[in-house]
């Protein structure tokens, strides 16, 4: 009978023998926090994680939520089989795995006809992009299909390897780091059958196409094209097989990394670019423009002794001119002056050194910034379709925290307690929801409301947004000084934020100078705000926009466009428009019904098999775990529906053994009453019994096992 061999306490693949149920729970912990003795103890959820950690058993719940533990190493776990033992199944009665999330989202969008969305947390290397892979590849395995279908399947699958390329890269972290924010809808005929998707990306890293801290790397995609690339190819593209030589691929003194095959990747990617549909010929202008970024990176300047820079590095322009399809002195010209209009005159003035380097990496960033969100968009065309039930998923950056904390922190982390106020919100939710929907009264719980932390940052007139935007536009003497000292005079009271100056004029000697610090849910971070600024204008100079229009390669004459150069008003800054994107985000998110998979990262060292506990007692307190925890066991810790329960228990009581024939409600209670459940214990509501603590419904699993 397959309720037997699917014991609830063990973790699935741990055969009960000899063993009582009891002694296996000793060893493998539970596979619900919920039905932890102890829930209030950091300690007893951590221990119970190492205990999984250690069977391999990488999953555990809390309630619905999906906790996940980096294994850092293979794991039988993903095989066809798998997938089909997840497929239709009840979440609870089988071990906690990434496929039960996706088949529960799956049949909830079928069942309900309502969109899904799985939201995927967790810091750096983490696992959120493997989870969100997995769940694609379970989606495409599983699905039904047709011959039109498999193309969609195959494109799906296809623009993982193509988005890691250009928009991952290794960092101290992750030797494969999503470098920017990722949404993408699924999307489901009326058959259930995947049918096309669509991809919205957010904040890439730009600064890292010029530079890279120590030890880390540039996109893949260059070093793959380096490596891979066929020699008539790289010939085409005048570039040398050896990172080395270029500028931007040697500043983080890291050209090869041992887990990664660049030249193999180059193939993959390759093929992935001709299944989503590029033509040979937008993968030559794509390609043009990948080896021009790093051509830019080589020209070197000189400076006369006025101070104005020129160029020393006629090689590089002539390939740029070539590649890109312009005018080699206009270029020239565009890379050691600035082009200013006053009283509706063109003026021209010469760049200093400094200047004409910055113009330069600026123009980078901007071609490959702008070349990625081409490449998205080229995606999402060959994924289109209308009409169809979608599950979202979200591979986002989790919070982060580092020795030094800049405008991309600053950035991450906001979006960070947008999701973390998203969670407490639909968390708390669904939860009363099913209390009323069900007739049941229940006590709410007091959790920490973020919402605080979010009107600092995003507020207008007064937000933290706002005060850096209005620096920026302010002619003069404007600095991250100012900024700095700007933001002290408006918010400096404020509870969630410190600044070196206290309210008595004296200073605060933890503090440097130039930084602030955000009380985050997730605890403090300093800001230094050096670059805040010119980061968040992230301006790009009207005579290179301009070379850039002539350019007569089709890629960059859809990013760059005319109309953007007669347009007088000033470009919106690079931390409002993440604010927008990010309001619509969650008004996407809030449409759907969420599921959570909330990834842990065991160790610093990319290691199988280390559980390094502080690291790990760190995440699970910013992640909001205990607290998680709590306002599912302030409710009811379980909840089942009547015909499960009964289906699961009914051989424990004479009364429903072998089956009961009347009312299931009817059934149930006879049930509990025989097992001596008491009155607090439990409710039963319209559909489905609400069980207070889990060592109820332990002492009833236990005697099943012991009957
Ligand atoms: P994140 O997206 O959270 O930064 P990734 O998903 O890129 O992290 O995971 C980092 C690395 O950890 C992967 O490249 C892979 O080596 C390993 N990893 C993550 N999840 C798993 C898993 N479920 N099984 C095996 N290895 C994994
Ligand atoms: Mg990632």
């Amino acid at each position: 009978i397959r309720w037997r061999s699917t014991s609830l306490s063990p973790g699935d693949g741990v055969r009960i023998t000899m063993e009582s149920a009891l002694t296996a729970r000793d060893r493998v912990g539970v596979q619900d926090f919920v039905l932890l003795e102890n829930h209030t103890s950091e300690a007893a959820f951590i221990e119970n994680l190492r205990k999984r950690f250690k069977e391999n058993l990488i999953y555990t719940y809390i309630g619905s939520v999906l906790v996940s533990v980096n294994p850092y190493k293979d794991l039988e776990i993903y095989t066809k089989n798998h997938m089909e033992r997840y497929r239709g199944i009840n979440f609870y009665e089988v071990s906690p795995h990434i496929y039960a999330v996706s088949d529960n989202s799956y049949r909830s969008m079928r069942t309900e006809r309502r969109d899904q969305c799985i939201l995927i947390s967790g810091e750096s290397g983490a696992g959120k992009t493997e989870a969100s892979k997995k769940i694609l590849q379970y989606y495409a395995v599983t699905c039904p299909a047709s011959d039109q279908v498999e193309t969609v399947k195959d494109r799906l699958l296809q623009s993982n390897p193509v988005l890691e390329a250009f928009g991952n890269a290794k960092t101290l972290r992750n030797d494969n780091s999503s470098r920017f924010g990722k949404y993408m809808d699924i999307q489901f005929d009326f058959k259930g059958a995947p049918v096309g998707g669509h991809i919205l990306n957010y904040l890439l890293e730009k600064s890292r196409v010029v530079h890279q801290n120590h030890g880390e790397r540039n996109f893949h995609i260059f070093y793959q094209l380096i490596e891979g690339g066929e020699e008539d190819l790289l010939r085409r593209l005048g570039l040398e097989r050896n990172p080395q030589q270029y500028q931007y691929l040697v500043k983080g003194n890291c050209p090869k990394v041992s887990s990664i095959n660049d030249r193999s990747d180059w193939k993959v990617v390759r093929k992935a670019l001709s299944v989503i549909g590029f033509s040979e010929d937008e993968v030559e202008e794509l390609l043009n423009i990948i080896a021009s970024v790093l051509h830019l990176g080589n020209i070197q300047y000189g400076g006369e002794d006025s101070g104005n820079a020129y160029i020393t590095t006629d090689t590089q322009i002539k390939y740029l001119a070539r590649l890109l399809g312009v005018d080699g002195l206009v270029l020239k010209e565009a890379l050691t002056h600035k082009k200013i209009i006053a009283k509706g005159e063109e003026l021209k003035s010469p760049l200093n050194l400094e200047q004409a380097s910055s113009a330069r990496d600026a123009l980078s960033k901007a071609v490959y910034g702008r070349t990625f969100t081409w490449l998205v968009n080229k995606i999402n065309v060959s994924l289109a379709y209308k009409n169809a039930s979608v599950i979202g998923l979200l591979d986002i950056y989790g919070f982060e925290v580092f020795q030094h904390n800049s405008f991309e922190q600053f950035c991450i982390n906001y979006c960070n307690e947008k999701l973390q106020q998203l969670f407490i919100e639909l968390t708390l939710k669904s939860e009363q929801d099913e209390y009323e929907a069900e007739g049941i009264t229940w006590e709410p719980v007091q959790y920490f409301n973020n919402k605080i932390i979010c009107d600092l940052v995003e507020e207008k007139f007064k937000g933290i947004i706002s005060i850096l935007d209005e620096e920026c536009l302010r002619p003069g003497d404007a600095s991250d000084i100012t900024f700095l000292e700007k933001l002290e005079n408006t918010v400096g009271g404020h509870a969630h934020l410190t600044t070196h100056k206290l309210t008595d004029g004296k200073t605060r000697k933890v503090m440097g100078r130039e930084e602030f610090r955000l009380l985050h849910y997730a605890g403090e971070v300093n800001y230094n705000v050096n670059g805040f600024l010119d980061k968040n204008n992230d301006l790009l100079f009207r005579n290179l926009k301009e070379v850039m229009c002539m350019s007569d390669n089709k890629i960059l004459t859809q990013c760059f466009d005319r109309a953007e150069l007669k347009d007088s008003r000033r470009p919106e800054t690079a931390a409002t428009q993440f604010k927008t994107s990010l309001a619509k985000l969650m008004e996407i998110l809030m449409s759907k019904e969420p599921s959570y998979v909330r990834c842990i990262k065991p160790n610093d060292a990319k290691q199988a098999g280390r559980f390094d506990e502080v690291l790990i007692r760190h995440q699970v307190k910013y992640l909001g775990l205990m607290e998680n925890l709590r306002v599912r066991r302030a409710g009811f810790a379980y909840r089942r529906h009547y015909e499960t329960f009964l289906q699961r228990y009914k051989s424990l009581c004479p009364e429903t053994w072998p089956s009961w024939q009347g009312k299931l409600a009817d059934g149930v209670s006879t049930l509990v009453k025989h097992l001596g459940y008491k009155p607090e214990e439990y409710k039963l509501g319209r559909s489905k019994i609400f069980i207070r603590f889990p060592k109820t419904l332990f002492a009833t699993e236990d005697a099943l096992e012991t009957r």
